[in-house]
């Protein structure tokens, strides 16, 4: 760490989001330090699951393109096709001309983190930021750093201690806490599972296609289920927000082992963590901070895809902060009027869709949820990747293009 310790921006947390933010700042010749209290490579709950718009984001952000990522091991394998079940039944199923990815987040992080470092990020790692003197503009660190900074980027996760500085009024906490889910998931071995297929004498409800992506909806309410392939495991999981006088997630979840034909593995102990779930903030930002990723709730309410989002906002907010301080614009304006335009229109769309999709599959007079869900398949397909807005489905023109704009246009 350089001495001195004032920068232009301090990005609190070096995962998807703090990772691309330091990257694009540090590329743009800032003087920027991302701080992270864990020591790379980390770990992070995650089942890794990448569309082709974080793909295409990847090789705009980082300069890495999928091969690059599957040579340094940080993609896993590629998904066959995909399925998704409504209340267990198989009401979609495709083979998309590009797979879903599968990364393991230990290496996917570590692996950009690096990246924004050799971009010229300064990487302070093993060190928590404690909390933000908002009078002195400066990030007070555990071991008593004391860093001064004009912009703070909130790049640290769905428990934010940046977000934890914005005031009463800047957003509805009770709101943030009912769109927040919880997250559990369980690693089989591919071993383990052939094993528990021979003993049961029958075909895994799975009938074998365990290099699919599997999403399930209908057995949790409001949420959903996934399967997930890894080269040497399965990944399975639910998330959902607690309802009160429900069961609870954990008996949920071995319900739905269950239910798909895993109870050889029921009473395995999940791991879990917060996700966002519909939480985004509408301004998520507050005097020199700037919330980005699951920081500021950004992950797709419908199927909780929020490493797209952590670098898109990232890459939103770096643009904004950038722009302020090469003196052409104010950065609070530039990234709410960007997350207008590319982030919330999407947010909410999913959102809506999840909320129909759901609450028709609870009272499906209501609704007729399969031949719905049937005819608008491929095209959710395509929005899920991104080819597609969530919005009528039209085609996603410059959604998620890069925003290159000269410093004197208007955006
Ligand atoms: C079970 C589960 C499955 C998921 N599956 C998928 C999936 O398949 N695909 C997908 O796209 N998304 C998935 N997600 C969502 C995805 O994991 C997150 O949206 C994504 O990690 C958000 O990135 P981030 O950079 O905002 O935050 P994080 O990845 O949480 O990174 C935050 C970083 O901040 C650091 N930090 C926190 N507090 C401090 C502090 N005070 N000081 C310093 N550092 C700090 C942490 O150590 C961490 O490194 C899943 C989430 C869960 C829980």
């Amino acid at each position: 760490m350089e001495g001195g310790s004032s920068y232009d921006v301090v990005i609190v947390g070096g995962g998807p989001a703090g990772a691309a933010a330091g990257c694009l700042l540090g590329g743009g010749g800032h003087r920027v330090l991302i701080i992270d209290r864990a020591t790379f490579p980390r770990d992070k709950v995650c089942a890794g699951c990448l569309t082709r718009k974080t793909i295409r984001l990847l090789e705009r952000i980082f300069g890495t393109p999928v091969e690059a990522l599957r040579d340094a091991g940080a993609v896993d394998c590629a998904g066959t096709g995909y399925r998704l079940y409504l209340n267990k039944d198989l009401v979609l199923q495709g083979s998309p001309e590009e797979p879903f990815y599968f990364v393991r987040r230990e290496r996917y992080d570590h692996l950009l983190l690096k990246r924004a470092e050799d971009a010229g990020a300064v990487v302070l790692q093993g060190d928590a930021v404690i909390s933000l003197d908002m009078d002195k503009n400066e990030v007070v660190t555990a071991s008593g750093r004391r860093i001064g900074s004009r912009f703070v980027i909130g790049a640290d996760g769905v428990g934010s201690m940046v977000r934890g500085h914005f005031p009463p009024g800047c957003f509805d906490r009770e709101e943030w806490r009912r769109n927040t889910a919880i997250a559990l998931e369980i690693f089989i071995g591919r071993d383990e599972l052939r094993l528990a297929d021979a003993e049961n004498g029958t075909p895994l409800h799975l009938d074998g296609q365990t290099y699919t992506p599997m999403v399930f909806l209908g057995d949790i309410f409001p949420g959903y289920g996934w399967l997930f392939p890894n080269s040497d495991r399965i990944v399975v999981g639910v998330c959902g927000i607690p309802q009160p006088g429900s069961s609870s997630l954990a008996e949920t979840f071995r319900a739905f082992l269950s239910g798909i034909g895993l109870t050889a593995f029921a009473d395995r102990r999940p791991v879990g963590h917060r996700l966002p779930y519909g939480s985004f903030l509408w301004t998520p930002v507050y005097r020199n901070l700037f919330l980005t990723g699951d920081a500021g709730g950004f992950a797709d309410p419908l199927l909780g895809e929020g490493i797209f989002y952590a670098h898109r906002t990232a890459e939103l907010a770096a643009f904004a902060v950038h722009r302020e301080l090469a003196g052409s614009g104010d950065a609070a304006e530039i990234y709410v009027a960007l997350l207008g335009r590319h982030v919330y229109p999407e947010l909410d769309c999913a959102r809506r869709l999840r909320d129909a999709v759901l609450s028709g599959l609870k009272i499906p007079l209501r609704f007729p949820v399969a031949p719905f869900v049937r005819m608008i398949g491929p095209h959710l397909a395509e929005a899920v990747h991104g080819d597609r807005s969530f919005r009528w489905f039209r085609r996603a023109d410059g959604l998620h293009q890069e925003i290159r704009m000269p410093p004197s246009l208007p955006i």
